[in-house]
């Protein structure tokens, strides 16, 4: 629970239980600290505290609602941030993180150990059989940010012949890499000025690194693209600085995938009709690629777990959180 800004606390509250037929109640197996939990706890986002915490999720269903038909007790599920019925045209069309009837998960709280998931049948998607321990983290990195760099990728059009360039060096930004790297971009240029996620996101596929940021950054990508810019570009940070930079990386006719959640962001009019690129963006529709990332991770093609730097027991969540906001860890694992 987020009380107030820096003030995270784990305390008992009452079991959840079925409370629509759809649900189902989880027994967490992990769950994890977000960098967009961040802004609450920073006191940046106001805190209508005490608040339940955490979006990230994997775990055994325990109990189903009586109208569930596809997900059974013992499962080994996964969802996103966002419940979603995955059946309105919104979702059918691949954006279930703007379902007609979504439900934020984020206002029921899985930094716990045991959640209700609302629309259990469109929200979670199951694992082929129970995994192994050591698969865990990458699993439940694909609940939010493996996820959610995947659609910065797919939304900046990464792919074979396209420069990509990646702004943003938390959990999202460095599975942006992954992404564009697993989609078959030639060069990915990720911007970091921090030594291990540099390290790691030469381990995810980035052909080359820049450290200068804001002005400086776009100079660096212009630079390494013959004073073009990238053909892609994504966004993964939120801010002013980060927006305004992706857009001037980007060359005419390019794309930029934006994920980072906006804060004060207030885009010129004029610039960007000058600029010609494609914006897309949003919060990431992750339930659309859960069934491919969990193929992928099961079958060991992508280790996408490698952004867990520091793994606590639930109890420690204040930690987990100190952690990050230091930058002290790239993103904390918590084990109810
Ligand atoms: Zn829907």
């Amino acid at each position: 629970m987020l009380y107030a800004p820096r003030d995270v606390r784990v305390e008992d509250r009452p079991d959840p239980v079925i409370e629509t037929p759809a649900d189902a109640v989880i027994r967490l197996v992990a769950t994890c600290v977000c960098g967009s939990d961040l802004w609450p706890y920073r006191g940046i986002e106001a805190v209508d505290g005490p608040a339940p915490m955490g979006h990230e999720y994997a775990g055994v269903v325990e109990e189903v609602g009586s109208g569930v038909r596809t997900i059974k007790p013992g499962q080994f599920v996964i969802g996103s941030f966002f419940a979603s019925d995955n059946t309105c045209p919104i979702c059918q069309a691949g954006y279930q993180s703007s379902c007609v009837h979504r439900v934020p998960m984020g206002s029921i709280g899985t930094q716990a150990e045991r959640a209700r998931v609302p629309l259990a049948d469109g929200t979670l998607v199951a694992t082929p059989e129970t995994p192994a321990d050591g698969l865990v983290p990458s699993l439940l990195a694909a609940s939010d940010v493996l996820g959610t760099g995947w659609f910065g990728a797919v939304a900046a059009e990464a792919g074979p012949g396209k420069t990509v360039a990646v702004i943003g060096d938390g959990a999202v930004g460095l599975l942006g890499v992954l992404a564009a790297s697993h989609l078959g971009a030639d060069r990915i240029i990720a911007m970091s000025r921090h030594e291990p996620r540099q390290k790691l996101a030469l381990e995810f596929g980035a052909t080359d690194l820049v450290t200068e940021r804001g002005d400086d950054g776009v100079a660096a990508i212009k630079d390494l693209t013959g004073g073009l810019g990238a053909h892609s570009v994504i966004e993964a940070v939120g801010t002013q600085e980060s927006m305004m930079q992706a857009i001037r990386s980007t060359r005419p006719g390019g794309h930029v995938g934006y994920v980072g959640v906006s804060h004060g962001v207030e885009l010129p009019g004029q610039e960007l009709f000058f600029s010609a690129v494609h914006l897309h963006g949003g919060p990431a529709p992750v339930r659309r690629f859960l069934p491919e990332l969990i193929d992928l991770i099961v079958r060991r093609e992508i280790d996408p777990g490698k952004v867990f730097d520091l793994e606590l027991p639930l109890a420690e969540a204040a930690e987990g959180y100190r952690a990050m906001d230091e930058r002290r860890a790239i993103k904390s694992l918590l084990r109810p």
